[in-house]
Parts: structure tokens; C-alpha cells; sequence
């Protein structure tokens, strides 16, 4: 027999959670600092209800980033299983509180959190972007070029540029002399468009304000310079903070509410990147209302996921509107049998089906 609360709403209790492990092949291998991977292991998360709801989600861990590692996330079902199990989608801010306590594997809180709200959204007849707000009809993404020989990576910008994506994400980190040339040469046969340019902590504070005087003086413009150095390195961020031309965003530095509220209390940087991956939705909408009260700008970015992850970072980005900056486009290295994504891409712009 089904239970109505007052306004005739259907409890959805959670009936079972179910982890299954997916693997994707990149295109090519993809080099950022310190790390190339040719493949990317998810996990997908379904969640059942004793109605015969689902929702389902995907998580896409890091263990560069959040220590994950895709068999220690697996062994954790009945565990993640007990822990909502009888819970109603309904309340579903009970659920967030439970799963914050997930510290230690922040993609799987993600993917339960995401697919609570899937359900709760199929409960009351709206979609998850109109759950989150409804704020943008579209938005842009831009598209990475990861560490190659100068020549390569020149190549593929401008590819990237000629298919019509105007915002360009160039991974940096690994040889200082290099990347200076590389982004030089990018800026030179990309004209108008703008980058986003990504150490992926592989600078020292001296070396990260070498690179940005460097494209300065060259008269280059840096949208954003992502994760300069260390991630525990909150004096050193604050550092090229304060003496770069150029807006700095903390990424890796910033992975969970807690992060965040010491990076802005220590005036460390003028961006955050939040990926829903580190932080799971909960932590995602606290980050946003602390960098909206504190005047920190805000960018979005994501991990490995396929179009069924990415489609979460997607849906909740257009729901929010509040991002400056998407990097959104994990999808787009990844070869997939079939698109799961609830979205429609033309070149960088996305909307929601
Ligand atoms: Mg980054």
C-alpha cells in the first residue's frame, strides 16, 4: 500500500543501492601534470525505490585528486546500501546530511546524492535543471588541450578553435620553458579566443609567477590560471594571488565546504572550481552560496565522466547559472557505445532536453 504525505506525494522509500563498475577507453591518451591515462573507470550507482522509482547516477573518482580508488568505492555498496536504505527520496536533505559523512569517497556521495535528487525530480514532475533553479537555457563549454610537444598542442588548439569552441583550456605543470612557448603559440594562431590555463599544481609559487609575467608581458590574456601549486599550499596560492596579472582559481585545493570557507577566509583565491566529483551536490551548493557571499567567482569543471556523469555537472550548472566558466567536456574524450546524456550539444553550446 503506498503512503501519501498531505499533499497526496507518494513516499519513495529507498529500497536498494546498487553499484556497477563501467570502463572507457579515451580517444587518445590524455597528459595533464604528474599523471597520462588512456582510460577511465566509473562507477555506476542505481538507486531503487519500494515504489519503482530509479535513479540513476554515475560517479567518476579520482585518486590524483580525492584518494578514490575504484575497488575500495565497489567494496562499499551494502555499506552506502545500509546507510539510505528505508530513507525517503522525499526528504531528501536527510540523505545529504547522511552521505556528507562520505568524506573519504566524495564521487560515490555525488552519484547517491544525484540520484536521490533524480528521483525526487521524477516524483514532482520537473526536470533536475529546474530543480536546481532553472537559471540558464544554455551554457558554454570550453575544450582542454593536454600537455604534448609544442607542435601538438599548437595543432590541436587551433582545431579545437576551428570547430567553434571559443574557450580553450591548456593543461600546463610540467616544464615551465615549454608551456610559456606552447600558450604563446596557441594565443598567436587563436586569436579572440579566451584560456583557461591549468598547472595542475606542478608550479612552486616562483615558477607559477614566471609563467604568468611571462604570457603578460607578451601582451596575452589569461581568462583563469588554474591550481598554480601544491593543493595543501594555501599561503603559496594567496602568493601568485596577489602578484599575478591574472585571476587564480583553486581546483585541487578546494574539495570540499571546508576547503572553500579556509581558502576565502585566507583571501587565497579569485576562483573556485567546483566539480561536483569532489564535492557531491550538497558541498556544490554551500561552496556556491559562500563564494556568492565573499565575491569569489565561481568555475565549473569535471573528472572522467561519460555523457551519463557529465550530464549531472550539466543539468546542475544550467539549474545554478552561476558559473563564469564551464569545463565540461570529460564526454568528449571518451568513447562511448551510446549517449546517456540529458542534453544536446552544438559545438561548445549545451542545453537541456
Ligand atoms: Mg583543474
Amino acid at each position: 500500500m503506498d503512503q501519501v504525505n498531505f499533499r497526496g506525494v507518494k513516499v519513495a522509500k529507498i529500497k536498494s543501492v546498487k553499484f556497477q563498475k563501467k570502463e572507457y577507453s579515451y580517444w587518445k591518451p590524455f597528459h595533464i601534470t604528474g599523471s597520462v591515462s588512456s582510460t577511465s573507470t566509473n562507477i555506476e550507482i542505481s538507486v531503487d525505490t519500494e515504489e519503482g522509482l530509479v535513479g540513476l547516477a554515475e560517479a567518476s573518482p579520482s585518486f590524483r585528486v580525492s584518494g578514490e580508488k575504484v575497488d575500495a568505492l565497489l567494496a562499499m555498496e551494502s555499506f552506502v546500501d545500509e546507510m539510505i536504505g528505508g530513507m525517503d527520496t522525499n526528504k531528501y536533505r536527510l540523505i545529504f546530511d547522511v552521505t556528507d559523512k562520505l568524506l573519504a569517497s566524495p564521487s560515490i556521495k555525488c552519484g547517491v546524492q544525484f540520484a536521490v535528487l533524480s528521483i525526487f525530480c521524477e516524483e514532482h514532475g520537473m526536470k533536475v535543471n529546474e530543480f536546481f533553479g532553472g537559471a540558464r537555457d544554455f551554457i558554454e563549454t570550453d575544450k582542454t588541450v593536454g600537455i604534448d610537444s609544442i607542435q601538438n598542442r599548437v595543432m590541436e588548439a587551433e582545431n579545437i578553435f576551428r570547430s567553434g569552441f571559443k574557450q580553450i583550456k591548456i593543461k600546463v605543470g610540467e616544464n615551465l620553458f615549454d608551456d610559456i612557448n606552447a600558450v604563446m603559440k596557441i594565443a598567436e594562431r587563436t586569436k579572440g579566443a579566451s584560456y583557461i590555463v591549468d598547472a595542475n599544481m606542478g608550479y612552486t609559487p616562483k615558477m607559477a609567477l614566471e609563467f604568468v609575467n611571462q604570457l603578460y608581458r607578451a601582451g596575452i590574456d589569461v581568462a583563469i590560471f588554474e591550481q598554480p601549486v601544491f593543493s595543501q599550499d594555501f599561503e603559496g596560492l594567496k602568493f601568485v594571488r596577489f602578484h599575478s596579472p591574472f585571476p587564480v582559481a583553486a581546483d585541487e585545493s578546494a574539495r570540499t565546504k571546508y576547503d572553500v570557507y579556509r581558502l576565502i577566509k585566507n583571501e587565497a583565491v579569485d576562483y573556485i572550481n567546483i566539480k561536483l566529483m569532489k564535492s557531491g551536490i550538497s558541498d556544490a551548493l554551500a561552496i556556491i552560496e559562500m563564494a556568492r557571499s565573499s565575491g569569489v567567482k565561481l568555475m565549473i569543471g569535471c573528472m572522467g565522466e561519460s555523457s551519463l556523469g557529465i550530464s549531472q555537472s550539466i543539468l546542475f550548472a544550467l539549474g545554478v547559472g552561476c558559473f563564469d566558466y564551464h569545463d565540461l567536456d570529460s564526454h568528449l574524450i571518451i568513447r562511448e557505445d551510446s549517449f546517456r546524456g540529458k542534453f544536446t550539444q552544438d559545438g561548445p553550446i549545451i542545453r537541456a532536453i
